[in-house]
């Protein structure tokens, strides 16, 4: 006996039941255990950040793709590691911390106690890590919970000195000077690829200011420049000009681009080369810094003629390329602003306040000294902290950095070897690798890795590689270090290999992307000479983690891996930050294939917000749509294109899947009925007669099961979801449709057909939801596998495809029938005379089964002459191409005055048109509906006579009868006696009425049935 389904499934509740069950039967376990010694494949997985309370929606998207490829390859029997990860360093944490704590500066931290900041910070990560793993658990993630990896262990850092003294000992390390990205709330600058990141750029609203340098040497003329940060105009040393661009003097003495005003007029004209050397007064020379510099005109190949007055202010401590035109001219670099982006003392009356507050005042400032031209507003896409949101400031800072020249040609041609999916993310790579500076990787930060670099008087720089190098050449506080982070380390001093001198640590902290690049190394065992057991558990990750540090065989075994995945953003991010570190450190990409996705929207394609109300809590999608359908949601999206996530989509996927739970109920509920019970051991159905029905469903659950390990081959869950679609439609608008009756009485070939392909079906979308098909495989499969995830994959012969396209062939003809009906208005239960088929070869031995579906009494495979054609121009393609002719052809067409030609093409009027320049329309003649698709058209016959008005009527009392059945409460099989008040309908169609509704006798009366 089957367990009878309930009409619908109850996703949440089957989910929680079944993880119950996989826990009490220990599901996993036996899966690992059974591909364990089988071929490798080896997976890495991205750390998710653990500062959020609960698991997102965004993170349990990545987590599914994840899971299911994982399954997928366990399926196939591939022994794999399930190592999760969390990230636990850097801003995303501090952030987090300093607000709950209400700390609004770097200032008020220090105050607060690094030693208690600390820990408040390990709270965080403990609390979200403890969040994030339930929350992945009732997503339905398998993965070895317990022995996670966590960044901030001393282990990951210690691997991440050892990269750095490599690089050091390349040359490749160094100290830079340079303006840079800054966020004046943190108080730290960024480096480029973290401005890369979702949500950096966001539209604001700017000053648009006019200013106008007053000539030394010209009087009563100017340069004009154009601004959209006042606060870098007091730190202005030059003005910059195209030299090849043509500049005019305005009546009034202003001199800007004459491209940019062709509608000026002026008065003299000069090539920007011309203009190169002449002096200015500057904006701000009554405060201290600009007094002292020498303004002029300096040349710039890339100042560009879109917008402003092709002239440019000038401001190398306020500047990126500024700051390296400033080398090139042998500028003055004035630094303005202090790390919390406040003006300095020398900044007179601007002292202390900060960028934005300064906006207005040097305005009105410039107003009244005659500087401003026009004051405005620009709305632009402004770059913000990605944590904090503060906008961004250039400020001159020194950075350490990683020089990345020497490596570039190794990273390009590694990343040609990385089979990215979609293709263009790779290409994106390979566009960044191109192009990115050298990495900044110091923070001036807390939390987070601290750089092992020991600067000393004598000018060596001491790094230090690894815990043991440490303790050697400590001179003191090695009693005191519970980890390898601030403050305690800075209480470690060592001496100088170089001179014996003592010398401290630098207070600056790592890039998080080193934390979370070195992975591939730390949690692998790269040149670790034995195993430790729960080696990883070090540092603020002791008690968090079992996870072992592994021996290099290990590393050897598992590296590189097979596949990665996140969204795409991450191209920039931990996609480079593992590639740029395992090609200094191995010489090698550390991954082989990649699928990346792109972003999560809401279901009406806005972003996400808190504050819009349009954000989805993870526990509440489960709790309302169910783990199985999310995933389902997320595995139907292709990865070029953002997901539309929501509850509308969730509900229409529901409705899908309920076809699928509906076959399967038909399976058991009639296989109850009948007593059918299937054996494991002859599953595929060959042992007995099976009609032409059958072998076609046998031969589509084999095309199911090809697409679909094709699809996962390709990592396109989205093909795996369209494949099971259509699979469902056939099965139940096909097979179930045409071979109903055969259910109502023990029909062995039926039975067994329809359980073999439903039980396959569950097999192939096992890794996409894995509940559903689980709690469907315990009930349809007994004597087999416990679970669907222990019965590995189907191994199926080729499927027919002469047979399949045949019955393709048969489906389309029958849709495009129903299409033509319904364009009629005629009613689905009256029948009709003729059918006539074009372009459907295939289906012609057939015709039987296509009259019956479509209620028409012949079918003829031949020429559609029912039909007129209409064409049209397709105005886009042929207005351009005919001009003024087009309302003549036009007319023509309208006419029917045209040639049909081979291929598509019509000639009119001695032009020949081409298939896509035309749109061509069959509508039936009077008399006949039709409908054409893709080469395939039908055409009915809708006259109708006496007879088929009477059958029709007959149709509609069989069907009025089965309702009165249902409402009476009589179970499908049970035989009734009727009464009908149509003499002609009972005189005619006597027999079909008994046998349609069941009935013993029929007699002429007031409409009603009673159990026989
Ligand atoms: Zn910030
Ligand atoms: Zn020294």
């Amino acid at each position: 006996m089957f367990t009878p389904l309930p009409d619908k499934p109850d996703h949440p509740a089957l989910e929680l039941e079944m993880l119950e069950v996989w826990e009490r039967e220990q599901t996993f376990e036996r899966l690992r255990e059974r591909n364990h010694g089988g071929p490798t494949w080896s997976f890495v997985d991205g750390p998710v950040t653990a500062n959020r309370p609960a698991l997102g929606v965004h993170t349990a998207w990545g987590r599914t793709l994840k899971d299911v490829f994982q399954r997928y390859k366990a399926l196939r029997g591939f022994d794999q590691r399930y190592q999760n990860g969390f990230d636990c360093q850097g801003l995303w944490i501090e952030v987090g911390v300093e607000r709950s704590l209400g700390l609004n500066s770097k200032r008020e931290i220090e105050e607060y106690g690094l030693e208690e900041f600390a820990r408040r910070c390990r709270e965080v990560v403990v609390g979200s890590s403890e969040a994030l793993t339930r929350g992945s658990i009732r997503l339905g993630q398998w993965m070895d919970w317990g022995r996670d990896y966590f960044t901030f262990s001393d282990t990951n850092i210690e691997y991440i000195w050892k990269f750095l003294k490599i690089v050091q000992e390349r040359g490749w390390l160094y100290l830079g000077h340079r303006s840079t990205e800054w966020c004046p709330r943190c108080g730290t600058s960024l480096s480029q690829h973290e401005l890369t990141q979702a949500g950096v750029y966001q539209d604001r609203a700017d000053p648009s200011l006019f200013v106008r340098f007053p000539l030394l040497d010209r009087p009563g003329e100017s340069v004009v420049v154009w601004t959209t940060t006042p606060w870098t105009l007091p730190a202005n040393v030059a003005a910059a000009v195209h030299p090849a661009e043509e500049y005019g003097r305005r009546e009034n003495g202003e001199w800007v681009a004459t491209s940019l005003f062709p509608d000026d007029r002026f008065v003299e004209r000069k090539r920007g080369s011309e203009l190169v050397g002449w002096r200015y007064r500057g904006p701000f020379d009554d405060l201290p810094p600009g007094s002292q510099v020498d303004h002029r005109v300096i040349p710039w190949e890339d100042v560009t003629m879109d917008q402003g007055t092709g002239i440019v202010h000038i401001a190398p401590g306020a500047g990126g390329e500024d700051f390296e035109l400033s080398k090139v001219h042998d500028l003055p670099v004035l630094t303005p602003v202090d790390e919390s982006g406040r003006f300095y003392d020398d900044y007179g009356w601007l002292h202390g306040v900060s960028t934005t507050e300064a906006a207005d005042q040097i305005i009105g400032r410039l107003g009244e000294t005659g500087f401003l031209v026009e004051a405005g507003l620009y709305t632009h896409a402004y770059p913000h902290c990605w944590r904090c949101d503060t906008p961004l400031i250039f400020r001159l800072s020194d950075d350490w950095f990683i020089s990345v020249e020497a490596i570039r040609p190794k990273l390009l041609e590694e990343n040609d070897r990385v089979q990215w999916v979609p293709a263009y993310m790779g290409k994106r790579m390979d566009d960044w690798l191109r192009n990115m500076g050298d990495w900044n990787i110091s923070r001036r930060r807390y939390y987070g890795l601290p750089l092992p670099f020991y600067p000393c008087g004598c000018g060596h720089l001491n790094v230090i590689g690894s815990r043991g190098e440490l303790a050697e050449r400590a001179i003191e506080g090695l009693d005191q270090l519970e980890e390898l982070r601030r403050p305690w380390i800075d209480r470690v001093p060592i001496r100088c290999e170089s001179c014996g001198e003592a010398v401290t640590r630098i207070p600056e902290v790592g890039d998080v992307w080193l934390d979370a690049g070195i992975v591939p190394f730390a949690t692998l065992g790269w040149e670790n000479p034995e195993r430790i057991p729960e080696g990883y558990g070090t540092g603020a990750a002791r008690g968090l983690t079992k996870a072992d540090l592994p021996d290099h065989a290990y590393w050897e075994k598992w590296f590189p891996a097979d596949w990665v995945s996140e969204m795409r953003e991450q191209i920039r991010l931990w996609f480079y930050s593992q590639f740029f570190m395992s090609c200094v450190l191995v010489g090698r990409s550390p991954y082989a294939r990649v699928l990346g996705y792109e972003k999560m929207l809401d279901e009406t394609g806005r972003e996400m917000h808190a504050s819009w109300g349009n954000t989805i809590a993870a526990e509440d999608a489960f709790a309302q749509m169910g783990a199985d359908v999310m995933r389902w949601q997320f595995c139907s999206q292709p990865p070029d294109r953002n997901l539309l996530f929501g509850f509308g989509p969730a509900h229409e996927i529901k409705r899908r899947l309920l076809t699928f739970w509906n076959s399967v109920k038909f399976l058991t509920d009639y296989g109850n009925i009948e007593g059918f019970a299937p054996g494991w051991e002859q599953l595929e159905p060959t042992d007995v007669d099976l009609r032409p029905l059958d072998r076609w469903l046998v031969e589509r659950t084999k095309q199911l099961v090809a697409d679909s390990t094709a699809a996962y081959e390709a990592t396109l869950t989205v093909d795996v979801v369209r494949a099971f679609d259509a699979f469902v439609d056939d099965v139940s608008n096909w097979y179930i449709r045409r071979s109903r009756r055969r259910f109502y009485s023990f029909d062995e070939a039926a039975f067994r057909t329809l359980w073999y392909a439903l039980v396959q079906s569950l097999q192939v979308v096992a890794p996409l939801m894995p509940f559903l098909t689980d709690h469907l495989w315990r009930n349809l499969v007994q004597g087999g596998p416990a679970s669907v995830h222990l019965a590995g994959w189907p191994d199926l012969a080729e499927p027919d495809t002469a047979l399949l396209e045949e019955i393709a062939e048969v489906r389309r003809v029958v849709e495009l029938g129903r299409q033509a009906r319904s364009a009629s208005r005629l009613k689905l239960r009256q029948p009709l005379r003729r059918l006539v088929t074009e372009g459907a070869p295939l289906a012609a031995s057939h015709a039987d089964e296509i009259a019956d579906e479509l209620r028409v009494k012949e079918v003829v495979f031949g020429e559609v002459e029912a039909s007129e054609l209409r064409v049209k121009p397709n105005l886009p393609v042929l207005g351009p191409k005919l001009g003024a002719k087009l309302g003549a052809i036009r007319e023509q067409l309208a006419r029917g005055e045209f040639e049909e030609l081979d291929g598509g093409r019509f000639q009119v009027d001695g032009h020949v048109l081409e298939p896509d320049e035309v749109l061509v329309e069959r509508v039936g003649r009077d008399g006949w509906a039709v409908a054409s698709d893709a080469g395939v058209t039908v055409a009915l016959e809708t006259a109708l006579d006496d007879e088929l008005m009477l059958e029709a009527k007959l149709l509609d009392r069989v069907h009025e009868v089965n309702v009165l059945r249902r409402e009476t409460g009589l179970a499908i099989t049970d035989r009734i006696k009727l009464w009908l008040p149509d003499a002609d309908l009972i005189e005619r169609y006597r027999e079909r009425l008994m046998s349609e509704t069941l009935a013993v006798s029929v007699e002429l009366g007031d409409l009603r049935i009673e159990r026989a």
